[in-house]
């Protein structure tokens, strides 16, 4: 079994259409998992062109904005279509149960298989035995998602001594910090840093902005990460828009991605007047020199 993760770009643009470019989405597959990152508007087309399956998707949307959601009630429809009967994982921001619900309502669809949606302001959403995800709140309005995906692997090595020390009894408490969760022992909280070694072996972290404008919690969160995949609407010049808008700057991601030391950059979002990428990425290169440039189809391994 592959220890890495896929990750496609199926949609690079921000909201106003390009010919060349589709809206937000990215897939990440790992072993049989399939996170789709955001549904822009042509999703579906997309999740066909570069042949990933429909059925064995989990979705997690960064935001409710339709740059990132036109897609979802489609693709939905679809898995209907081609009679998928498992079940399908959404996760989103407060409002997307009823902003789903509502939408299949007024379209009459009732699709047969069961659509289990988590709302999320920040922390851990998904747990398997390959990976974890985690939400936290980022800078572009109320109720704005980013997601970091971790391998369990990455926690640390569990020492052994320091759990007996505070009295943690064997079994499904240990099971959880080396998991990466908090747990309790005699009323008090222990967290998985306490307990586990620092170790990067084997470690793999991805972590997808959505949109954002430069912020320190961006930073905090992506901490080592491997890959970054960044809000870059903008370029360098356009500093004020960004900022007026609440996105970033091609510059603003490299930034968070030098202070946050992580391995690999990538930019997406571009807006239409984000013309010269690769003026940009030089820009973003004087900063932190392993960034790259989305395009529709780009597909790389971590
Ligand atoms: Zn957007
Ligand atoms: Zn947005």
């Amino acid at each position: 079994m592959s220890n890495k993760f896929t990750v496609t770009f199926l949609g690079t643009s921000s909201a106003p259409p390009q010919v060349e470019r589709r809206q937000s989405s990215v897939a990440i597959q790992y072993r049989n998992h399939t996170l789709l990152v955001d549904a822009g508007e042509a999703t579906q087309v997309q999740l066909l062109k570069y042949k990933i399956s429909f059925s064995n998707l989990t979705i997690l949307l960064t935001h409710l904005h339709s740059d990132h959601t036109l897609g979802l009630i489609g693709l939905l429809t679809t898995r209907s279509l081609y009679n998928i009967s498992k079940s399908i994982t959404i996760i989103g921001p407060p409002w997307t149960s009823s902003f789903i619900f509502l939408q299949l309502l007024a379209y009459r669809l009732y699709p047969e298989y069961d659509i289990k949606v988590i709302e999320t302001g920040g922390g851990v959403v998904m747990s398997n035995s390959d990976f974890y995800i985690e939400s936290f709140p980022v800078s572009h309005g109320d109720n704005c998602l980013g997601y970091k995906i971790i391998t369990h692997k990455s926690l640390g090595v569990f020492n052994v001594d320091r759990a007996l020390e505070k009295n943690i009894p064997k079994g499904k408490k240990w099971k959880k910090l080396q998991e990466g969760y908090p747990i309790e022992v005699e009323n008090k909280k222990i967290f998985p840093s306490e307990i586990l070694d620092r170790s990067t072996k084997n470690q793999t972290k991805i972590v997808i902005t959505g949109d954002t404008s430069l912020d320190d919690n961006v930073i905090n969160n992506s901490a080592m990460a491997d890959l970054l995949i960044h809000d870059s609407t903008y370029p360098m010049i356009e500093a004020e828009r960004a900022k007026k808008h609440k996105h970033s700057t091609c510059t603003d991601a490299a930034f968070v991605a030098k202070r946050a030391n992580v391995k690999k950059l990538i930019l997406t979002h571009f807006s239409e007047l984000h013309k010269n990428l690769a003026e940009s990425l030089r820009d973003a290169k004087e900063i932190f020199p392993n960034s790259i440039v989305a395009y529709d189809g780009l597909e790389i391994e971590v």
